[in-house]
């Protein structure tokens, strides 16, 4: 399954990039925001005290003592501890420095000097502390911290080196926790910076002030911009005192919060679980409120756990997210585009369409037409539709050398192919023809596959064309007949001509270029006249008068089939309107081709257009034309049946020519057939033709359907017909396609008359 595929995808990306730390930096940025989602208060037991001067600035002594009254005063009121963050690197004035050293030790130990310790060049560590002076028996405690690039401090160490041993880190021994020998825990900037209490270093100098408030704090006495260190941030203020990273640090500690913490594979691991769920969501509805809680999941997670102060890594579960969303969103336009058939993931026609190679190497387009497509599909079900569809492929695939198979619409295949004699392209495709000549397993079921082929052998860079000029190819082919069909190529000539022809239809329909003409179907015992058929005619002003055979394959090209119908009906209903006004009541035939039956909308057109113009419904006539290329039987015989509901006839055209022609007759509500001209203007000639003919008569008559022969040229073919029981005539024999003025005439004209006029 294809989103298991990207989500497993995802996820090692995902992993790789999280073990080798790349995306740690992303981790702090998220961090960071799961800090302004969530606020806790600091315990307040420990208190900064922060003074704005230089306290170790060597010329004034003062300021050492200042800071040893201090000390003494806080421990008289009942300071736990106290920490003073100051490195006196350089001796002052005997006197204060001897002052201060005596401060410190009179509180018994309770009085802690913070010092920071150097790594040398060899990577050993050393502290760095204050002169022995000062420091004499004084208890110290480590207090380096390590910023980022980005000033930030996420961890802290439990204890540092100490010449051969180890000291506790500063926030380890405010705490009063045991370290962990050598190892880091993460700080917590959960707490509200205003809930650690601070305090100016220099008013507390002021005797009136009273200290006992401080009794059983932790006092960290430090500067508030030191003068050899840059401060660190931290997430919402930048650049603090770097004693109050201490004081996170402990805070952190004593609340516990560092043991809080959702490593970055296990927010991957939980997202990947996630995802995979949603991914085996099958309901499309579902899956869509699913990918959003999948989407949702994450910055949720980050608030939620903020909540509990919990840290969370989610960088990794972040990426994953994002190259699975990529991988699904590529997938998706992929589809869009129609470039990949969901079901069988092969390309499309549309891919085949876009292939830059085919219009440099100008290969052969061949496209194969499935026969029976649909039925077959019927007969299997529903979870087979594709197997069938890829067995016929693999069939396929195993002797066009591996070319890639795209996939049309409905019953279509095509590839490409380097040869380019027709000769030799016709033996290869015999070849594959005779593949298919034993049938399929398709599951349990043995079907009998058929395929005919449409080629292009043109050099024309235009594929689009190309390819239909093949698929039209192999829409004409017969399994019996004419089962593969090259297309005819067209000149560049014709080419533009085309083109252009295409991009004025759309005026000729409004200005009148597009008018019809009328053939006479009459009844062939009386010679009278029952109907007529519609026949467009495009007078182009340039190219004269062009045969439908010659622009409606262009309308189709361009997708204006539908206008023109509905131009044909609208001008055919009024001229009936006209007729009957005349009180020449006959039927109407339009001629609709079967291409229109794949959509439900030419059923709505039909009733528009019969509502519009008002003219009887029993007196209109549907033509369908070229029934073999209706691929779905069952929507165009819903289709059909709406439209004979409006009370119009449906006629089946061109009888016998074109595959499938019984079985439409079958499945398609006919109320009429018209034999093809093909046998009837043979029929006087050839006993088959005839024998066809009259064969199509009796059928018409078990059916009950009225049999309309076509094509009828000559009174010996209109003779032979009589003495068949064929009861109606169309053709040159009887009329040409003539105006509205004629047809008016015609019916006035007497059986004898009319018979001279044969052509
Ligand atoms: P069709 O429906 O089979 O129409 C009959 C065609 O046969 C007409 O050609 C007509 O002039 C011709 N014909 C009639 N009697 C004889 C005859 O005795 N001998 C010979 N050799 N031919 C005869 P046309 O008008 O050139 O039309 C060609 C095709 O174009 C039609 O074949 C029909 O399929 C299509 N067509 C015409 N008008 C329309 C239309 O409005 N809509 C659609 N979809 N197709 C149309
Ligand atoms: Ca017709
Ligand atoms: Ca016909």
């Amino acid at each position: 399954m294809e989103r298991l595929k990207h989500l497993a995808w995802a996820g090692v990306v995902a992993f790789v990039l999280q073990i080798s730390t790349l995306i740690a930096p992303l981790d702090e940025v998220l961090r960071t925001w799961q800090v302004f989602s969530a606020s806790f208060d600091a315990s307040g037991d420990i208190v900064f005290v922060g003074s704005g001067t230089d306290l170790a600035e060597p010329s004034v002594p003062s300021r050492r003592e200042d800071l040893a009254t201090l000390v003494e005063r806080l421990d008289r009121a009942g300071a736990r501890e106290i920490y003073v963050d100051v490195v006196f690197d350089r001796a002052s004035s005997p006197q204060s420095d001897q002052r201060l050293n005596d401060a410190l030790r009179s509180t018994q130990g309770r009085a802690v000097l913070i010092e920071n310790f150097a790594t040398a060049v060899d990577g050993s560590n050393s502290l760095e502390g204050s002169i022995s002076t000062i420091k004499a028996d004084v208890p110290r405690v480590g207090g380096q911290i390590w910023s980022n690039f980005l000033g930030y401090v996420w961890k802290m160490s439990y204890d540092v080196p100490a010449g051969t041993s180890r000291i506790p880190t500063a926030s380890v021994s405010m705490a009063g926790q045991e370290p962990v020998l050598g190892s880091f825990y993460p700080i917590s900037y959960f707490f509200n910076l205003s809930s650690i209490p601070n305090q100016r270093f220099e008013q507390l100098l002021d005797p009136e002030v009273d200290l006992s408030r401080y009794a059983g704090k932790t006092i960290v006495i430090g500067a508030l911009n030191p003068p050899k260190t840059t401060k660190p941030n931290i997430p919402g203020t930048a650049a603090v005192p770097p004693s109050l990273i201490h004081i996170y640090a402990a805070e952190t500690l004593k609340a516990g919060h560092h043991s809080r913490t959702l490593d970055g594979i296990v927010s991957l691991g939980g997202l990947l679980f996630l995802l995979m769920l949603v991914a085996l969501f099958e309901a499309r509805r579902w899956r869509m409120a699913a990918n959003a809680i999948g989407i949702l999941a994450l910055p949720l997670a980050l608030v939620a756990t903020a909540h509990f102060a919990i840290m969370m890594d989610a960088a990794c579960a972040l990426m994953a997210l994002a190259i699975y969303g990529g991988l699904r969103a590529r997938a998706t336009w992929r589809r869009s585009f129609l470039l990949v058939d969901a079901d069988t993931n092969l390309p499309t026609f549309a891919a085949l369409e876009a292939d830059r190679a085919i219009i440099q190497d100008l290969p052969s387009i061949i496209v194969a037409r499935i026969h029976h497509f649909e039925e077959v599909r019927r007969t299997l079900p529903k979870e087979l539709h594709t197997e069938y569809l890829l067995r016929i492929i693999a069939r396929l695939t195993a002797a066009t050398k591996d070319s890639v198979i795209y996939l049309g619409k409905g019953n279509m295949l095509a590839w490409t192919m380097p040869e380019k004699d027709s000769t030799l392209v016709r033996e290869h495709l015999e070849g594959l023809r005779a593949l298919f000549s034993s049938p399929l397993q398709v599951g349990d079921n043995t079907v009998d596959a058929s395929i005919t082929f449409g080629v292009d052998i043109s050099t024309s860079p235009n594929t689009t064309r190309r390819l239909a000029a093949a698929v039209s190819a192999a829409e004409q082919t017969t399994e019996t007949y004419d089962p593969i069909i090259l297309a005819e190529s067209t000149s560049d000539e014709d080419l533009i001509w085309n083109i252009s022809l295409q991009a004025r239809i759309d005026s000729a329909l409004t200005n009148g270029e597009i008018y019809l003409v009328f053939q006479p179907k009459v009844s062939v015992q009386t010679g009278d006249l029952l109907g007529v058929e519609a026949l467009v005619r495009w007078n182009d002003p340039v190219r004269g008068h062009i045969p439908p055979d010659q622009f409606i394959r262009q309308c189709e090209n361009a997708g204006r089939m539908a206008q023109l119908t509905r131009h044909v009906l609208i001008e055919a209903c009024l001229a009936g309107n006209e007729f009957n006004r005349r009180g020449i009541k006959i039927a109407i035939a339009v001629n609709i081709s079967a291409t229109l039956l794949h959509e439900r909308r030419i059923v709505a057109e039909v009733k528009e257009v019969l509502a519009q113009t008002g003219f009887p419904a029993d007196q209109l006539v549907l033509e369908i034309t070229e029934t073999y290329r209706i691929s779905n039987l069952d929507l165009a015989a819903e289709i059909l049946t709406e439209m004979k509901a409006t009370g119009a006839k449906i006629s089946m055209d061109d009888f016998g020519v074109g595959a499938a022609s019984l079985e439409a007759l079958v499945l398609l509500p006919f109320s009429e057939i018209k034999i093809d001209r093909l046998f009837v203007s043979r029929m006087r000639d050839d006993p088959k033709a005839a024998g066809i003919v009259r064969s199509v008569l009796r059928l018409g008559e078990e059916l009950r359907i009225t049999v309309v022969a076509e094509g009828v040229e000559d009174t010996q073919t209109l003779n032979l017909l009589r003495e068949s029981g064929c009861h109606v005539a169309q053709g040159f024999g009887i009329s040409r396609p003539v105006g509205f003025a004629d047809i008016v005439s015609f019916q006035r004209l007497s059986n004898d008359v009319r018979r001279k006029n044969i052509v």
